[in-house]
């Protein structure tokens, strides 16, 4: 089975060549931008700020678009239904006063 990869930058999903080679065009394919120009230059800006590298990157946007194993979600567990945070002790709510 292929990999369908999502584009970080426009948030589509592209079928790269199983070779990830555009022959034709003389390019490579990335596993985390589409063909637009517009975005290889937004996605390896921002892939230069995370550090991470892009095939790990590339699974997270899989995973987030459904395409890779289970969609994860947040837990609905105890600590998110209807539940503040401890009120703040009175002398640190009088110093916003
Ligand atoms: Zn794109």
């Amino acid at each position: 089975m292929r990999t369908i990869y999502v584009c970080l930058g426009c948030a589509g999903q592209y079928l790269p060549p199983e070779s990830m080679t555009y022959p034709s065009l003389e390019k490579t394919a990335s596993p985390v931008h589409c063909g637009n120009p517009s975005c290889e230059a937004v996605v390896e800006d921002s892939l230069a700020m995370m550090g991470v590298p892009e095939d790990v990157v590339a699974k997270w946007a899989r995973r987030a678009a459904g395409l890779d194993g289970e969609v994860r979600r947040p837990r609905s567990g105890r600590r998110s239904r209807g539940r503040r945070p401890g009120a703040a002790p009175a002398s640190a709510r009088s110093k916003l006063l």
